[in-house]
Formats: C-alpha cells, structure tokens, sequence
C-alpha cells in the first residue's frame, strides 16, 4: 500500500483523478476498479507492486507491430479494473474484488530485464493483462530507473483516463496501445461496458497523438452488437484526422467469453469488410488479428505494395526494412526502434514470479 499522487480533495471527499470515473471517496472507501482506497483522507493504491502474472511477450501479442518489431516486452499485470465489460477474457484478474498478487519493488523488475537481456532481446516493460491506470503511480516509480537503463515502457488501455491522467502517462510513456471495442459505438459502451460514451477514449487518443507517443490501435468486434460497419467508417475517420499517415488498427476477433458465451465468434468476412472500409478511409497499416495466418499479420509497404514484414501469429519471420524504409522502394514507414526477426513466438512465464511472496491486503 502507498500513498497515490493522482488525487485531489475537494469537500472534505478524497477525489482519485487516476481516471475518468473521479471517484468520489469517503474515509474507508474503495473506488470502483477495486484497488485504490482512502485511508484517512488520504488515497492509497492497495495493489501497489502486486502482480498475478509476469511474462516474457513477443511485443506482437500486444499488440504492438510498428514498434522494436520482433522484440520481447517483460509484461505485467495485476488485479482490478475500471471498467466492467462483459466479453472480457481476463474477467478472472479485472474483476477480482480483492487485493492481492506476488510482490516486486520497482527496481527488481528492471532487474529481472537486465538478467533476461543475456538471453533475449527485450526492448520494453509492458503494463497490461488488466488496465495499468489504475496503478499509475507503481508503473511511474518503474520508469523512473528502467529510463536511465534504456528500458521502454509501454501499457495497453481501455483509453479512459482523466487529463490529470493523459499529463501524468505523457512523462515517462514510450508507446500505448488503445484498445476500441465494438467500433467505439456509445451504445455499445453502454451495454456492455459500464460507461457513458466513448468520448473519453477519443479525448485519449487525441492527447496522445498531439504529444506524439507512439500509437497503435485495436478494435474488437463483436458479432451483432458491435459491428456496424458505419460506426468502423466513423472511427477509422475519427483515427485518420488525429493520426494521419501514422494511422495503424488492428481488428480483432471476438471470441465467446466471460458473459457473451451466447455470442458466436467473429466471422473473418466481417473482420474483412471492416479492414476494407479502413483502407478506404486512408489507413495505410491495417491488421487483422487472432486469426493465425491470415495475410493482414504482414506490414506492407504502402508505396510499393511487398511485404517489408512478414508475421505468422505472433512471430516475425522475414524483415525487409533498412531502419524504417522498405528495401524495395526507400519509403519511410512509421516504425520505432530496431526491427528483427522473432527470438520467441509464444509467453514464457519468469522463474522469479515463483519465489516471490503472495500478499492479500487486508483493509479493516
Ligand atoms: S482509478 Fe479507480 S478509484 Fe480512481 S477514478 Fe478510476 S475507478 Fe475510481
Ligand atoms: S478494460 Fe480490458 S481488462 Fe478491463 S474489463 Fe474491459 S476488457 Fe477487461
């Protein structure tokens, strides 16, 4: 447990600015991604460096595809969430209402980046699995050390962050994912998230964009609730004028989970129309993705049209760049970093997850 930075308090209430909910918190009160308390009129994040689950990532299972193509992301996730969506496949993690998780300080999880350096090409810690806002702090005090050892840090989110938030992020961030569910459709959000609007994400996504953090973007599509092809039009649009030629989606298919085990999983004919209608909009780097072989793994040159990185699932298999320009034609993609061939194509759990001990944080 440590005291947060992203609060405020107004009307003798503790305010937790961590997000876009700005929950309102008397003494004794947990807000609701489960994990950040007030304590005395103080706000304290219960799950600080408390983590259920430690990975060595190939970065394409983030996914991150223009971005140290090819490298290793040692990936973190801990328990709770501020959203509550119905088709989540880590509902086991996001949804547990109890703190807990094997405990790493900062400094020993850039530690273990240094030790697998040896072996793997690792370019990044990774804040994932469940939403890393609500532990923001944690994963601030991380960048602090893993920047003076030229560690990238990199999180996926839902997007719903508050401005304190988007400023706070924007110090340390090397590259965020924003994950768009159901084509940012805002009844959808409704339904089948536990939020308003999409607004927030777009304010997200548009902050991020004009402080120039690299950017990737997926969009899961869920079979009749969360498939108009109109609102993929809308949102590829949306994408194009923030992002313009750095526009990169990856389309995702749903599977049956959690509570949509009714819903069918997505046909690849939908996941099609939908790339289509992308590339329609201007959207030169579209993916297809959880549909293993399909040709939109690969990145293609948008000038010359040949594959300049050629991927089976999560493995980098061919690399046709020279820096960040296609071999073929001298086009310059937008591509971070050194981009390789796959050392590994799957998760491999770290050892040290296993000698660290179990916490369950009492609140009483
Ligand atoms: S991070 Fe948690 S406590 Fe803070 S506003 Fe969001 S849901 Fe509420
Ligand atoms: S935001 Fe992500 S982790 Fe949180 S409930 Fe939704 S799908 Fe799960």
């Amino acid at each position: 447990m440590k005291e947060a930075i992203l609060y405020k308090i107004e009307k003798n209430r503790v305010i937790c600015t961590a997000c876009a909910r700005y929950c309102k918190l008397l003494p004794n009160q947990i807000g609701f991604c489960g994990v950040r308390i007030n304590k005395d009129n103080k706000l304290y994040l219960a799950n600080y460096g408390l983590f259920c689950s430690a990975n060595l990532d190939p970065i394409e299972k983030k996914p991150f595809f223009h971005f140290y193509i090819g490298s290793i992301a040692l990936s973190f996730g801990t328990f709770g969430c501020n959203w509550a969506c119905k088709y989540c496949c880590n509902y086991d993690i996001s949804q547990r209402r109890k703190v807990e998780g094997f405990e790493f300080l900062p400094n020993e999880i850039v530690e273990i980046v240094e030790k697998y350096r040896k072996l793997y090409n690792i370019s990044s810690i990774c804040f994932t699995y469940n939403e890393p806002t609500i532990y923001a702090e944690f994963i601030y005090d991380v960048a602090k050390i893993a920047k003076k050892e030229k560690i990238k840090i990199i999180f996926i989110t839902n997007g719903y962050l508050s401005d304190e938030s988007i400023d706070f992020f924007s110090k340390f961030a090397n590259a965020i994912t924003i994950d768009f569910k159901g084509n940012g459709n805002n009844e959808f959000a409704r339904n089948y998230i536990s939020i308003p609007s999409y607004e927030t994400v777009f304010n997200t996504l548009e902050e991020f964009s004009k402080k120039k953090i690299h950017l990737e973007i997926t969009d899961l599509i869920i079979p009749r609730v969360g498939d108009n092809l109109e609102d993929c039009r809308k949102l590829c649009k949306k994408i194009y004028d923030l992002m313009g030629e750095k526009s990169i989606i990856h389309f995702l298919r749903f599977f049956p989970t959690y509570k949509m085990l009714d819903f069918p999983s997505t046909p690849l004919e939908t996941l099609e129309k939908h790339s289509e209608i992308a590339f329609e909009e201007g959207i030169n780097f579209v993916y297809i993705g959880n549909v293993l072989g399909h040709k939109l793994e690969n990145t293609y040159c948008p000038q010359c049209k040949k594959i300049v990185v050629k991927r089976y699932g999560f493995r980098v298999e061919e690399v046709n760049l020279k820096g960040n320009k296609c071999v073929y034609c001298n086009y310059k993609l937008p591509i971070k970093g050194k981009s390789q061939i796959s050392q590994i194509d799957y998760p491999i759990v770290i050892k040290e997850i296993e000698h660290k001990d179990y916490k369950v944080v009492k609140f009483g």
